[in-house]
Parts: C-alpha cells; sequence; structure tokens
C-alpha cells in the first residue's frame, strides 16, 4: 500500500486543482463509448464489455483498489422476435389497429440487434381480453375517485393509463388493488410535448412511437432476497411466493394510445384527467360506437430470467482515517442506450476518478477513503445498490460518512438540482458555490456560479436559498438512507419544470443518443463538467475537512418544518383523538437543544485532539443512523426510517413521519376506527422516542 504523505489537513489549492484537471472532451468521450450499444442489465455489452472498460479506465487512473461484486438476481425481458403489443378483437375474433412492436427507427444506430423493445419488466406474460377503462395517471385518488364519485368499476377490466405524476410500479398495484386484468401504459403528448415544438430528431421532445420502458418493482433489490443479499449462499423465495405484478402490463406510444382512447365510451372525464390528443377522453367502460362488440386485447410474452449483474467498486484510501468511508454512485445499466439515463451519470464519475487519480500521482491523499461505485441493474428496482448495501450493512453502518448519487448528471440546461438530508444541505450549497456557472448568459446577468443560478431559478420557500427537499425513491441512495440510515444526496442538472413535462421527454425509450445530447441536450458538455465539478468538491470536502461539514441545527429545522406541516394536514383530527402535539414539539426542542450544544462544542474544539475530533465526528456521521428502526415501516420491507420514506402509493414521493402519516391515510372510512386510532398513537410514540433518542446521541459524553 503506499504510504500516506504529510499534508495540510485541508489543502486550499486541491479543490482547485482537481477542478481544473478535469475535462468537457473526457466526458464526451466517455458519454461516446459507454452510449455506443445499447447496454440493458444482465447482457454481456453491460456486464462483460463495460465492466471491462470500467475496470481498465480506473487501473489507469491508478486508484488503489477495484472490486467487482457479482450478484445473481431475478430480471426480466420480453420476448426476441415477438414483441408485446395491444390490439383491438372484433367480434368476429379479427385482432385490428395493433400497436407498433417497436419505436419507430429514426437514425441508423437504432438498428441495432440489441435493442430490447418496450416492455415493464416483472409483468407476467399473458393475453387478456376486456373492456377498456382509462384510469387517468393511476394514482390511488384516481382510482378512489373512479369508484366512490364516478361510480365507474374496473373490476376485469384492461386499464389504460398515462404515464407521469407517480412511480410506474405504483399504477401496478393500484390497477391489481382494483381487479383490473391488464394495464397499459401510454405517453400522453401533453406530459411528453409542448404545443410550440417539433419531436425528436428536431427538438428532444418524445416523438408519437415513443415508449417508455421501465420497471414495475416496487420492493427494491432481487425480488427473491428481501433484506438479505443475494451472494452463492443466499436462500431464495419460491418463484409462486414473490411479490411481483400479477396482471399483464406493457406500455404504448401516443400513435397507438389514440386509436384505442378515441374510441372508448361511457362519460366525458374531468378536466383534470384530459391529455392532449385532439379526442374526447372518457371513462369507458368499453368502445362505443362501431366498436361497441369489440374487446381490447393485450399481448404481453414478457417473462423473469436469472442473470448476473454486476457492481465495480473503486478506493482511493484515507491517509488518516482509512476506516471513514465517503461514497459516491452511479448505475451503468440503461434500458438502451441510456445517453441520459444513466451515462450522462457514468460518464462525469469516470471523468472524476480520473480527476482524482490524477491529484494522486501528485502526492495528494484524502483524509478519509473515497468509494467509486458503479452500480447493476439499478433500472430493475436498484437492484446492485441494493443487494451491496444488504451485503456490507455492517460494514457501511459503523463506517460510511455520506453516501453521493447521480443517476441522470444532465437531463437539461436550466438549473442544479439537488435533494438530500437536511444535515448536508450547507455543505451542497458551499459545494455548488465554488464551481463556476456553465452558462455564459448567467454569468452576464451577475450570476457567475452554478449556485446563483440555482437559487434564482429554484428558490427556496423561505430563506434566501435554492430549494433543497429530502429524498423519496427512484434511484440508488434508497438502501443507503432508508435501511440503514447513511446521510445520502442526489445531485442532477435539469429542464425548466414549469412547461409541465412528467419527465423530460425521451426518458427510456430508443431515442435517448449520443446524438441528443450531443446537438440538443449539452452542446459542448459545459454542463457535464459543472456536475463533475460540483460532484467532486462535495465529496473532496466531505473526505479531506477535519470536521464533518454535517448541520445538526439545519435537521433540527427541518424537523420543525415537518411537525408544522404534519399539524396542518391532520394536527386537529389526530388531537380530537387524545394524541398530544405537545410531545412532539418537545421532542424537537430538545434535539434543537442537543444540536445547538454540539455545534458549540465544535467551535471550541481543540483541533490538535484527534480523539476529541473523532469523537465529535463520529456522532455527526451516527446522527442519520439514529432515526433508524430496527422494525421496517408498516406495510415496508425493508424501508427502517421513521423522518421520512418514499410515500406508500408513490415510489418518487416522499413523506414526512412515514409511519404516523401512513396510519392517517383514509383513516374515516375505516370500519376499524378504533383499531386505525390506536395504531396512529402507536407510530406517533415511536416517532417521538426516536427524536429524543436522536438527540441523546449528539450530547456530550458526561
Ligand atoms: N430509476 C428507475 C425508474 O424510475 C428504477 C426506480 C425504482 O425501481 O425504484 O424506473
Ligand atoms: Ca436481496
Ligand atoms: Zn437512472
Ligand atoms: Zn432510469
Amino acid at each position: 500500500a503506499p504510504t500516506a504523505p504529510i499534508y495540510p489537513t485541508e489543502n486550499p489549492t486541491i479543490s482547485k486543482l482537481l477542478m481544473d484537471e478535469m475535462k468537457a472532451d473526457n466526458i464526451m468521450n466517455n458519454l461516446n463509448t459507454l452510449t455506443s450499444r445499447p447496454h440493458i442489465a444482465g447482457r454481456e455489452q453491460e456486464e462483460i464489455v463495460l465492466v471491462d472498460w470500467i475496470k481498465q479506465q480506473w487501473t489507469e487512473a491508478g486508484i488503489d483498489s477495484i472490486v467487482v461484486h457479482p450478484y445473481e438476481v431475478l430480471l426480466s425481458y420480453p420476448k426476441q422476435n415477438d414483441s408485446n403489443y395491444v390490439s383491438i378483437k372484433l367480434a368476429n375474433g379479427t385482432e385490428i389497429e395493433q400497436s407498433q412492436r417497436k419505436e419507430l427507427v429514426i437514425d441508423e444506430e437504432q438498428n441495432d440487434p440489441n435493442v430490447v423493445d418496450p416492455f415493464n419488466a416483472y409483468s407476467p406474460p399473458g393475453e387478456p381480453e376486456g373492456e377498456l377503462v382509462y384510469v387517468n395517471y393511476a394514482t390511488i385518488e384516481d382510482f378512489i375517485a373512479l369508484n366512490r364519485t364516478h361510480n365507474i368499476s374496473t373490476v376485469d377490466k384492461i386499464c389504460i393509463s398515462r404515464y407521469g405524476s407517480i412511480f410506474r410500479g405504483d399504477k401496478a398495484i393500484h390497477a391489481e388493488l382494483y381487479g383490473c386484468i391488464g394495464l397499459i401504459l401510454y405517453s400522453d403528448p401533453l406530459d411528453y410535448t409542448v404545443p410550440w415544438s417539433e419531436v425528436y430528431p428536431k427538438d428532444w421532445f418524445l416523438p408519437p412511437t415513443g415508449a417508455q420502458r421501465g420497471s414495475l418493482l416496487v420492493d427494491d433489490g432481487d425480488p427473491r432476497t428481501p433484506n438479505y443479499p443475494s451472494i452463492s449462499s443466499a436462500w431464495h423465495k419460491s418463484d409462486s411466493s414473490l411479490t411481483l405484478p400479477k396482471i399483464p402490463i406493457t406500455p404504448i406510444g401516443y400513435i397507438d394510445a389514440i386509436k384505442y382512447l378515441s374510441k372508448i365510451g361511457g362519460p366525458e372525464v374531468p378536466t383534470a384527467w384530459k391529455g392532449g390528443m385532439n379526442i374526447t377522453y372518457r371513462f369507458g367502460p368499453g368502445f362505443a360506437g362501431d366498436h361497441v362488440n369489440s374487446s381490447m386485447k393485450m399481448s404481453v410474452k414478457t417473462t423473469n430470467q436469472v442473470a448476473t449483474i454486476r457492481n465495480v467498486i473503486g478506493y482511493i484510501r484515507g491517509g488518516v482515517e482509512p476506516d471513514r468511508y465517503v461514497l459516491l454512485g452511479n448505475h451503468r445499466d440503461a434500458w438502451v442506450f441510456g445517453a441520459i439515463d444513466p451515462s450522462s451519470g457514468t460518464a462525469t464519475l469516470m471523468e472524476i476518478v480520473r480527476g482524482f487519480g490524477a491529484m494522486l500521482k501528485r502526492g495528494w491523499r484524502p483524509r478519509r477513503t473515497l468509494v467509486f461505485c458503479s452500480w447493476g441493474a439499478e433500472e430493475y428496482g436498484l437492484i446492485g445498490s441494493t443487494e451491496w448495501v444488504e451485503e456490507l450493512q455492517k460494514e457501511l453502518r459503523a463506517r460510511a460518512v455520506a453516501y453521493l448519487n447521480v443517476d441522470i448528471a444532465v437531463e437539461g440546461n436550466y438549473s442544479l438540482a439537488v435533494d438530500g438530508v437536511a444535515s448536508l444541505s450547507q455543505a451542497v450549497f458551499d459545494a455548488a458555490k465554488s464551481v463556476p456557472n456553465p452558462n455564459p448568459s448567467e454569468v452576464s446577468s451577475g450570476r457567475p456560479t452554478l449556485y446563483d443560478t440555482w437559487k434564482f431559478r429554484f428558490p427556496a420557500s423561505v430563506g434566501d436559498k435554492p430549494s433543497y427537499h429530502g429524498l423519496s425513491s427512484g434511484s440508488d441512495y434508497t438502501a443507503f438512507l432508508q435501511i440503514i440510515g447513511i446521510s445520502s444526496v442526489d445531485l442532477r442538472y435539469t429542464y425548466d419544470e414549469s412547461i409541465g413535462l412528467a419527465s423530460y421527454p425521451v426518458y427510456h425509450s430508443v431515442y435517448e443518443t449520443f446524438e441528443l445530447v450531443e446537438n440538443l441536450v449539452d452542446p459542448g458538455f459545459k454542463i457535464h463538467l459543472a456536475m463533475t465539478q460540483v460532484w467532486a468538491e462535495l465529496a473532496r470536502k466531505l473526505a479531506d475537512v477535519l470536521i464533518l461539514p454535517v448541520d445538526c441545527r439545519l435537521y433540527a429545522s427541518d424537523l420543525a418544518q415537518k411537525r408544522d406541516v404534519l399539524y396542518q394536514q391532520y394536527g386537529s383530527k389526530m388531537e380530537t383523538h387524545g394524541i398530544e402535539f405537545s410531545q412532539l414539539n418537545d421532542s424537537i426542542l430538545i434535539f434543537t437543544t442537543s444540536a445547538n450544544s454540539i455545534h458549540e462544542r465544535i467551535a471550541s474544539i481543540d483541533s490538535t485532539n484527534a480523539y476529541e475530533t473523532r469523537m465529535i465526528n463520529d456522532q455527526l456521521m451516527q446522527l442519520e443512523r439514529a432515526f433508524i428502526d430496527q422494525n421496517p415501516l408498516p406495510g415496508r420491507v425493508s424501508y427502517r426510517h421513521v423522518i421520512s420514506a418514499p410515500n406508500q402509493h408513490d415510489t418518487y414521493g416522499s413523506t414526512a413521519f412515514p409511519a404516523v402519516v401512513d396510519a392517517m391515510f383514509d383513516i374515516d372510512n375505516d370500519p376499524d376506527q378504533a383499531g386505525r386510532w390506536d395504531e396512529v398513537r402507536r407510530q406517533y410514540s415511536i416517532l417521538v422516542f426516536h427524536i429524543l433518542s436522536a438527540a441523546a446521541t449528539l450530547n456530550p459524553t458526561v
């Protein structure tokens, strides 16, 4: 092992050297390599070719060690040469208006035989037939409205839902819960195009045949090994006991959706349910006019298959505290070419590793260990990262300082956007302040840094700051934060959300190509470079500064804000059932006092006393861990964080005080009023206990 050189506790020049070392052209070349062929999880390009390329690049960069962690896991694919489609079946049995099995080839490279046609992972195969019902976004509220307000049953129907608003896996759960026998997901032009612009390849909006692939898995990780790693000794659940969708589900583009939705009968939908096609949106059930006797048919051939996935983990050993880890992670697998998701992130991670390697070659070494993670099979349900966290959980709980995720690095040219734990917001702001603005017109408008544009374009609702929210799920930070309580952050550069897109338009389609990024998203790769700089600078700071940049006071004010939101939503109702909000208020006051006191101790710390600094740093590092319950939250398989969790009806959404809020959901309609309120009181007491015990971890020893 290399010997630790002597260096100052924080080298002020290293930040600038590192930022200057990294180059836009290298990121562009990385992206070109990564997107040259489709690289779906479990197939050769992803698991062999790209894994080898990353190992070779990281070896050349000169980092200390590289470990590949393979896992055998359950994946899912459509049938080659017999891909999924939907159609209208006439009374005489003839099928008409079949949907496209493939997205239209626009550029020659999309002709690649390794392109996997549109499908939703973990759908069972099947050929259901029935009446069609339009269910809007298939949220829980949409189904409640269908049943309670519009008196439309979806039992034994085929439902068609537009993409957007919530995670598609929750749409699948809702459809199944409400008795549907099949679910068609489509991209409505209202959510993926704008009236004033052309579509790909002229602009970046979704063309009519574009279809969004994507997983339906809601419980993360290999479905066969919940809570434990899929290593060679693993026990596996039997196929029949897996929690996977039971009804066939597949995606289509709006070129096809209009054929079915234009023929549907029944009453007109309310305004909020109308999409952007030039038709009258109706609920159904079933078709009207010439097609009253026709039915909707689905032909889904998607099946599950066991495959090997790989995480590539690279290390730069810390010179002073090698047993403290700062982790940077990004997934490598893509549905097709993945030029935005995730390869924009992978291209930047590769340049960061090269940059840190160059600093090592100059004799620099971080105080703490840097860990670079290239995850496999994120798209299927955060599988690589979840299995790895499950495998290394004891080591990570003892040693991990923070996990910094970049999935998509650049999905637009509007602003930086960051979500994360409250205690790291100031560290993120500081990193963003040190990165030059990649947008020249922003600079000439008096906003010289990434931070300035972020604050200008996404201002926080209170305070003179950029917006910064808690994490939900949808990318690889989930296992770190929700299962083992590692402080986490997720960064990306995004588009202007006010134009009403459900995501960047070509998300998970075959049109996510290198050319799209090079010509339309980030010509010159300046934004990619800025993302490389902010991610690297945040990691460097966490790895290098003597006292960890974790601010417990921000955690305290975040708790108070969450308390206010809970009170607004449910306060009076909870109080009439004997719940005393003073208990939650008092626990947050006690936490606030402890948070203030640890920062007073930091202000007067003897920085030459290694025991003292290590003691404080351990308290800061462990703060997030204190909010992890020993049991999973009710109804969840592995999430244990009592302060925030993915929303129970939308994995992409975030719920504060999840066990309490989940217990309150639709409580008035529960026939077991006494039982439900007792559950609310139980969860409330667990929450108060955790805040008090977390406060205690911040106090000085006796
Ligand atoms: N990022 C992937 C998606 O949004 C996977 C998310 C998940 O499985 O939670 O489709
Ligand atoms: Ca597992
Ligand atoms: Zn992704
Ligand atoms: Zn994705």
